[in-house]
């Protein structure tokens, strides 16, 4: 059976062939959107015929929650398996007022950053926009009555420019006040660099705030550490990036992660600052979160500082992410890879309260 969030488009014909008004489709988006319910039973203010209509033709949900994790910090992970098969894990981060998702867009990466857990086994599929919307449901209603979303990240697994029809979609109604309302600016999509793509959003006009993962201030760093920058190169990703702040008005981050040893020298910092000055975009900076298995480490915090300083001195307005979640493998692909080399099957830990 089919999702119903995967069926929004065609939820105001499925209403008509029903002899439904077509009210009943906002009364329903507003179940689904704005309160914690999570079934059709339960949407009191449809007629009762309607709501086993409802459940006879959709599911509720298009996944299974197979392992919710909470750290001491405030920070939620699920690890959802898909139906079909695949899974994909999504994060609620608690920071002062903020609250903050971070979603997946593809079950997998294909992309093939050598540090990263999410694509160490490639990419299985693009994620529809109903999936994605989905994710956020679900975080959302991980808060308690009093508290809603506020920021969106897709940094889960996956590159949204990779996928960008499914993407769009979901945005499009996280940002609707008919969906979760929240403004582009408190979006943010965070790619390897597609130039493309970056073109694309940018001519799209769309008001999302872009990051792009550089990693590295040189191609042949870069491309050791991301590898799909063979096919790419920076200068066309830097090219892109400029045709977006163009035409859109909007600045750009450039996130890059810490590797002691690989990419935290002092003149990878000062080549870094060539390359982004005068640009007007921002820097963050992510010490590497260490992944099992995996040789990369993060650097010290001599080496931090002097990355930092080389950068400060140079004028780049630089920003450092904190970690959040270590105690509960909360880096992008890290849970999905612990449970699946957990045999057998994993038992759902702390299902969410229905
Ligand atoms: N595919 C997108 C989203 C990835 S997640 C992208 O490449 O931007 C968001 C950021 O986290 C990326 O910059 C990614 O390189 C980084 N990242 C991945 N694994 C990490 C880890 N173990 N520690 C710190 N940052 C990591």
């Amino acid at each position: 059976m089919t999702a119903i969030l995967n069926q929004l488009d065609k939820l105001p014909d499925w209403l008509a062939a029903q002899g439904q008004p077509k009210f009943r489709a906002g009364q329903i988006l507003k179940w689904l959107f704005e309160t914690r319910i999570e079934s059709f039973e339960a949407m009191s203010d449809l007629p009762k015929g309607l709501r086993e209509a409802l459940a006879r033709d959709f599911s509720f949900w298009s996944s299974d929650v197979i392992a919710h994790e909470r750290s001491s910090d405030g920070t939620e992970k699920l690890l959802l398996r898909l139906n079909g098969g695949g899974e994909i894990e999504c994060v609620l981060l608690r920071d002062g007022i903020r609250r903050t998702i971070c979603v997946s867009s593809q079950v997998g990466c294909a992309m093939g950053c050598v540090f990263c857990a999410s694509g160490l086994n490639g990419v299985e599929r693009s994620l529809t926009s109903g999936e994605i919307i989905e994710q956020m449901l679900r975080l959302s209603r991980l808060l308690p009555d009093d508290e809603r979303l506020s920021h969106i990240v897709m940094m889960g697994m996956g590159d949204p420019l990779a996928n960008l029809p499914g993407v769009l979609g979901a945005l499009e109604l996280a940002n609707s006040p008919k969906g979760l309302g929240i403004s582009a600016r408190r979006i943010t999509i965070s790619t390897v660099g597609i130039p493309q793509a970056i073109r694309k959003l940018a001519d799209l006009d769309c008001r999302y705030h872009l990051a792009i993962s550089l990693h590295a201030p040189n191609d042949e760093l870069r491309t050791k550490l991301v590898p799909v920058n063979a096919k790419i190169g920076m200068a066309a990703i830097l090219e892109a990036s400029e045709y977006f702040f163009e035409k859109t008005g909007r600045r750009l981050t450039f996130e890059y992660v810490l590797l002691a040893g690989l990419n935290d020298q002092p003149e990878h910092a000062q080549e870094l600052a060539d390359v982004l000055a005068g640009r007007g975009a921002l820097l963050n900076v992510i010490p590497y979160n260490p992944v099992e298995g995996l040789p990369y480490r993060t650097p010290n915090s001599d080496a931090i500082n002097r990355f930092r300083r080389i950068l400060e001195e140079q004028g780049i307005v630089i920003k450092f992410r904190q970690r959040k979640g270590d105690d509960i493998n909360a880096a992008c692909g890290q849970l999905r890879r612990q449970v699946a080399s957990a045999v057998p099957a994993v038992v759902p830990l702390n299902l969410p309260k229905t």
